[in-house]
């Protein structure tokens, strides 16, 4: 039986009544959810449940031995299946490529991401907002989540961020999911349909799941797919990134009944400060104005948000994403008022370009989640020229580093290349050292114990390490959790 001609529940988005065999592949924290989900169901909707946990570990385990029985089965290692299953739920770490993948395909009637279930299973006046992009998606997601809650709207953050979708729907509690989506989740989506949804940026990456940079984009303008059964839907697409700029312009090539929904760039190609219905008639826009003021011009609308020094989170990539979340919280019936209370209140989120204290008129900041070039070139742009004292190391990812020195040239005033890395960033700023003053250092903690003694009273350390952790830490979270530590004992010894 097909998605369509099931029958369904009342008061769901489309829930069949009977679900069947069902299949879940992969045993993570989304493969988990469903499991307790759907054991609940055991009986009732569901008939039995099989799970292709992957490779056994403690956790599976642990988790395997509470809910074996009753329904479910699991079974560790096992990548190919000899029965039919009317339902697979796919976990986002299987690539759709995969044989494991291919052959529950291959067994089930139909595939679809947790995201997609939880979507289906969710309450028909529940509202969801889709949130996807390369970079930016867990700061948009929690701004929108945060300037909703604040407002008083019944919102969650949820997916790759929160509450995974489908415990948050079992909660009940939520009735606006705001949903930090990965290409993963939407590449098995079918029916999924949103209020608005948010393209940040699309940018080569993830290319081992996706085979292919034109596969891992459309898995993301997936989100669009269904914008138009929806009324007053509204896509977010930010003008100022190259690949995403191409979707506004074929949208913009369509009348507005062959799209069936409405659109607002962010900002043009010439950057978020240009607004699209000046440059070239669109209508609907968000960009910074010329007071440096974030406005947000929609159905004949204006919307005077905040100035940009309002904002606690710095850099222009944090414009795109503050308007994003704007538009978002406009679309389902925020005021101005309430959107401005939530943009300036919202402080950056914990290891992207976070304060992190002061030591002897210095002040620091912990970036640890920048773990590529990208990343750190974004950080840099958000400081005042010159006054940077860049913390550069760990695990290389071999990527160019051309950008990294010029950009360091412009914003920076030493560098301290530290961890496994050092050889080949210290030889590239020292082929290009300009004005720099260049140090190498081991480890973190001797990185910045190098910064402080080049530092001046009002420059910014600022750890954005343009590398992965894992030469000296098990994460990023760890790295920039220990340089918080660091920071705080320095400053206590040479006070603030
Ligand atoms: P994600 O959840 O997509 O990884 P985050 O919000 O955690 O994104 O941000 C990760 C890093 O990506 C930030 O530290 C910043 O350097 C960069 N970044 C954030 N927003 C954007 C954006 N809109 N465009 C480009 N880069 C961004």
């Amino acid at each position: 039986m097909s998605a369509s001609d099931q029958k369904l529940l009342p008061g769901k988005k489309h829930a069949p009544e009977s679900l069947g065999r069902v299949l879940v592949i992969g045993l993570g924290k989304s493969g988990m959810s469903a499991v307790r989900y759907l054991s609940a169901l055991v009986g009732t909707r569901v008939e039995s449940v099989f799970v292709a946990a992957g490779a056994e570990n403690e956790k599976a385990q642990a988790f395997a031995d509470q809910y074996r029985g009753e329904g479910v089965t699991f079974a560790f290692g096992c990548e190919s299946f000899t029965e039919r299953y009317d339902l697979c739920i796919a976990s986002p770490g299987i690539s759709q490529f995969s044989d494991f993948y291919q052959n529950a395909a291959a067994a089930s009637t139909e595939v679809i991401s947790e995201a997609e279930f939880a979507w289906r299973e969710s309450a028909e006046d529940s509202r969801w907002i889709a949130i996807t992009g390369t970079n930016g998606k867990t700061t948009t997601t929690s701004l929108t989540a945060f300037i909703l809650k604040r407002a008083g709207f019944k919102a969650n953050a949820v997916g790759n961020i929160g509450d995974v979708c489908l415990d948050a729907v079992a909660a009940g509690e939520t009735e606006i999911y705001v949903a930090e989506l990965s290409s993963f989740q939407l590449a098995s989506t079918s029916l999924f349909t949103s209020i608005a949804s948010v393209i940040l940026n699309v940018t080569p990456d993830h290319l081992y799941w996706h085979l292919s940079f034109d596969a891992y984009r459309d898995a993301k303008y997936k989100c669009l797919d269904h914008l138009n059964q929806v009324s007053g839907s509204l896509a977010i697409l930010d003008a100022t990134d190259e690949v995403v700029r191409q979707k506004v312009k074929e949208l913009k090539a369509l009348t507005p009944e062959e799209r069936g929904f409405a659109y607002l760039p962010l900002g043009t190609m010439a950057g978020i400060r240009e607004s699209m219905i000046d440059r070239c008639g669109a209508s609907a826009a968000a960009y910074v104005d010329g007071a440096e003021t974030l406005v947000i011009e929609l159905n004949g609308v204006r919307h005077t948000l905040c100035a940009v020094d309002d904002l606690q989170i710095k850099g222009d990539h944090n414009l795109s994403n503050s308007l994003a979340a704007a538009a978002c919280a406009l679309t389902v019936g925020a005021t101005d008022e309430q959107i401005i209370d939530g943009l300036k209140a919202f402080a950056p989120l914990e290891h992207r370009n976070e304060p992190c204290g002061s030591i002897a008129g210095v002040r620091c900041f912990n970036d640890s989640k920048a773990t590529n070039v990208d990343s750190t070139l974004k950080a840099l742009a958000s400081f005042a020229p010159g006054t940077v004292i860049a913390l550069y190391g760990g695990r290389d990812k071999g990527t160019d580093l051309t950008p990294l020195v010029e950009m360091t040239h412009q914003y920076g005033h030493a560098v301290v290349c530290f961890g496994e890395c050092q050889d080949r960033f210290y030889d590239a700023f020292a082929a290009n050292p300009g004005n720099l003053t260049l140090l190498r250092a081991p480890w973190l903690e001797d990185a910045l114990d190098a910064a402080l003694s080049v530092a001046r009273p009002g420059d910014n350390v600022v750890l954005s390490p343009a590398c992965a952790s894992f030469d000296e830490f098990s994460c990023f979270e760890e790295r920039g959790d220990v340089f918080k530590k660091l920071v705080a004992d320095r400053a206590a010894r040479l006070g603030a």
